[in-house]
């Protein structure tokens, strides 16, 4: 899972999605530019991607 640190605009959706995969910072940008889903969390994954208002995240 990638996301776009430059369209990234704080919105926490991701986080709001899971917020044991997404790490956000106290402003709510994400603080990972990219990390491994763990197995069973793909179904979220795409969900939290699909909530980004910014299309900035990739669940690859
Ligand atoms: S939902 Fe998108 S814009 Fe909002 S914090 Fe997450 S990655 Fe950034």
């Amino acid at each position: 899972m990638t996301i776009d640190m430059d369209k990234c605009s704080g919105h926490a959706r991701c986080y709001g999605t899971d917020p044991d995969l997404f790490q956000i910072d106290d402003s709510g940008y994400a603080l990972r530019p990219g990390f491994e889903v763990p197995a069973g969390g793909e179904d979220t994954a795409r969900e939290a991607a699909a909530s980004c208002p910014e299309r900035a995240i990739t669940a690859q």
